[in-house]
């Protein structure tokens, strides 16, 4: 706790200065983000650091293994459901970004490689939305038998899972009717700290920007 105090008191003294206008400006006219950012709760993954983004650029939903469900599910889903129904429909964001990355606890424990306790259920329950994504791999991916690999893939599908639901919500297929919303898979990968982009074209997830 005494860590987060002190980042407070760093916050407060050093960088707020910079943020005050901006901050009275949000507060007055409300929030206008451009971008629905979905992604893991993972601590190194950070939405707002990796694209460089200010207070009031994304609207961020982090669950455990940046899992979207269909539309449909209920439950223990809800949460998402309803920031998807939120950033959509009355924050009218024009972009929606799903972005998994690599060495996911949660794609571990989909893949029954990291153990789910008996005390917890909720997120046995959780992690079974996504389990589809175990057909594939077994589908697809047989080939794969480098469990580092496998897990890799089953990342990488459960980010184009999530992008197939989107498709299921009808605040989501209104805004895709009307040319309004545009919908992304990104991938994250840690020991780089580099973004990937589904390119629906080659059918693989490639290098969002150039680095030369
Ligand atoms: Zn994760």
């Amino acid at each position: 706790m005494q860590r987060l105090i002190e980042g407070v008191h760093k916050f407060r003294s050093d960088q707020f200065g910079n943020y005050r206008k901006l901050f009275r400006k949000l507060s007055q006219e409300g929030q206008n983000p451009h971008t629905l950012f979905i992604t893991c709760s993972d601590s190194r993954v950070l939405a707002e650091l990796i694209t460089q983004s200010k207070p009031g650029d994304l609207f961020v939903v982090k669950n455990v293994g940046n899992i979207v469900p269909p539309a449909g599910v209920r439950g223990d889903t809800n949460s998402t459901a309803a920031a998807i129904e939120f950033a959509v429909e009355n924050l009218g964001v024009s972009d929606i970004v799903i972005c998994g990355h690599s060495q996911c606890g949660a794609i571990s424990a989909l893949l029954g490689q990291t153990r789910i306790g008996d005390s917890s259920p909720h997120l046995r329950d959780w992690l079974k939305v996504a389990s589809p994504v175990l057909e594939t791999l077994k589908k697809e991916y047989a080939h794969l038998t480098d469990p580092e690999a496998r897990e890799h893939a089953a990342a990488e599908e459960n980010v184009l899972f999530g992008l197939d639901n989107l498709h299921s919500y009808p605040c989501v297929q209104n805004r895709l009717a009307d040319g309004t919303l545009r919908l992304h898979a990104w991938f994250f990968k840690i020991a780089t700290a580099e973004l990937y982009a589904f390119d629906p074209q080659s059918q693989q997830f490639i290098p969002l920007v150039r680095e030369d």
